[in-house]
């Protein structure tokens, strides 16, 4: 694993963790509140598959297509951008807050915001593409757990904030995609309300245009301000 790690500072900004997580692979990485955990799109058009553990109570879990309902009453995001994480009832607590966003605020163009608040991909969804056997993002997500101790079956990771992932319900009730609308060296910012495990999927899929037909690697950093 390629993974590249250091600290040093820019401004004002301190790099505390700054991280190349390879194509194809998952990884957990602990982001403390006050923090910002940020992505960037290093290598092109990349879906991340993103959730968020509450660091010191793993069974409080990030809820996206919940998150999606929340923003939309305070008309501050829904299933294709959130401003808020909220963590699944019964807590329902903010986890963090989209601090930065270009792609999601519109800088990129197109007719909604560039996210998708949905499941990851697996393998009866790749089955059901026609490639049975390819890699997924569930198979990320199992190695990212186990580096927390963690077995998939006791998550709750069906529930995504599939960053970048240019996807939309279409007017028969499926799922249309095109290619994301990240460029490179774009990223997105998340300021971190409770200590957190980020849990990643760089997603593998080659079959759609959700990644443009081309896995790439993501770069991660955590950073602290001021
Ligand atoms: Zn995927």
């Amino acid at each position: 694993m390629a993974i590249q790690q250091s600290e040093h500072c820019l401004g004002e900004e301190t790099i505390l963790q700054d991280i190349v997580v390879p194509r194809c692979s998952g990884k957990t990485i602990r982001v403390e509140r006050g923090q910002v955990f940020r992505v960037i799109a290093h290598e092109g058009k990349q879906v991340v598959d993103l959730t968020f553990l509450n660091a010191d109570n793993y069974k409080e879990h990030f809820a996206a297509e919940h998150s999606a309902v929340l923003n939309s009453l305070q008309g501050i995001g829904g299933y294709y951008r959130l401003t808020k994480l909220y963590s699944k009832p019964p807590f329902e607590n903010p986890m963090a807050t989209v601090v930065d966003d270009l792609v999601g605020r519109g800088d990129r163009g197109g007719v909604r915001a560039g996210h998708f608040m949905m499941c990851h991909c697996s393998k009866r969804l790749l089955e059901h593409l026609g490639f049975p056997g390819a890699r997924t993002c569930s198979d990320n997500f199992s190695d990212a757990f186990r580096e927390i101790g963690l077995r998939q079956e006791d998550t709750y990771d069906e529930t995504i904030f599939n960053v970048w992932m240019n996807s939309w319900i279409g007017d028969d009730g499926g799922m249309c995609s095109e290619p994301p609308l990240v460029e490179t060296g774009d990223h997105i910012d998340f300021l971190a309300e409770m200590n957190l495990m980020a849990v990643i999927s760089v997603c593998p899929d080659e079959t759609s245009p959700c990644n443009d037909f081309k896995a790439k690697s993501l770069r991660f950093q955590v950073l602290e301000r001021g």
